[in-house]
Formats: C-alpha cells, sequence, structure tokens
C-alpha cells in the first residue's frame, strides 16, 4: 500500500508515536503548526472523510477519545484545543489516510485561515 500514514503504522516510515492501541495510532506531526500538534489516525485505510460509513462509527469515536487523552496528558484541554479532520484539496488535504489534527498550546484564531 503506497500510503505514507498506512507505512508509518507498519513502522516502515519513523515517526514519534505517542499513543497506540488495536485500531487507532497517534504521533507527533512532523511540521507542527502549533506546541501541540498531533495526528490521530485509525490503523484502517480510509481515505478522505466522506469515505467514511456506517461501518467506521465506532471508529471514529474512539479517535476523538484519543484526541481527549492527548489534550489532557499536553495540559491543554481545559485551555481549549482543536480537533480538525481536512478532507480534499480546497481543505489542504495532503495525504489520503484520514487523521484528526490535534491543535493547542497556543490561541488558535477563527475562522481559520
Ligand atoms: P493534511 O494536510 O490535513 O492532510 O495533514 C497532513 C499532515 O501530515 C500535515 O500536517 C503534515 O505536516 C503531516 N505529515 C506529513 N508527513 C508526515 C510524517 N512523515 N510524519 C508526521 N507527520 C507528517
Ligand atoms: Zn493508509
Amino acid at each position: 500500500m503506497n500510503c505514507l500514514f498506512c507505512r508509518i503504522i507498519d513502522r516502515k516510515v519513523p515517526s514519534k508515536i505517542v499513543y497506540e492501541d488495536e485500531h487507532v495510532l497517534a504521533f507527533e506531526d512532523i511540521n507542527p503548526q502549533a506546541p501541540v500538534h498531533t495526528l490521530v489516525i485509525p490503523k484502517k485505510h480510509i481515505a478522505t472523510p466522506l469515505d467514511i460509513t456506517d461501518e467506521d462509527n465506532e471508529l471514529i469515536g474512539r479517535m476523538y477519545q484519543v484526541a481527549n487523552k492527548i489534550a489532557r496528558d499536553r495540559n491543554v484541554a481545559e485551555r481549549g484545543f482543536r480537533v480538525v479532520m481536512n478532507c480534499n484539496r480546497e481543505a489542504g488535504q495532503s495525504v489520503f489516510h484520514i487523521h484528526l489534527h490535534v491543535l493547542g498550546g497556543r490561541p488558535l484564531y477563527w475562522p481559520p485561515g
């Protein structure tokens, strides 16, 4: 599978992993946009949010729970943090294996650029 994040799951590409269970992996973004910038991915390859199906409902919930854990562990939960999933080109999706961006540790502006 020629997918960067599948290769990270398989340890064929190195990454700084901060959480792993049977279904979900989290690792530090290589180009952080905030003091906390961690990516949460399913181990199942799903190309874009548009490809999420009923079968994935529990998996997506698990991903948000991992995002919460990261926010708490990094002490940004109470201050505030943002969880973002980009979809397709105009939103800036560049890796076609869904991922939550967990961003925090600085004020995050709205609307996003
Ligand atoms: P998106 O643009 O929403 O698809 O997000 C992709 C994210 O993956 C970007 O924030 C990149 O900085 C990040 N990224 C790309 N390659 C790697 C890598 N090898 N390890 C960790 N993060 C990566
Ligand atoms: Zn993949």
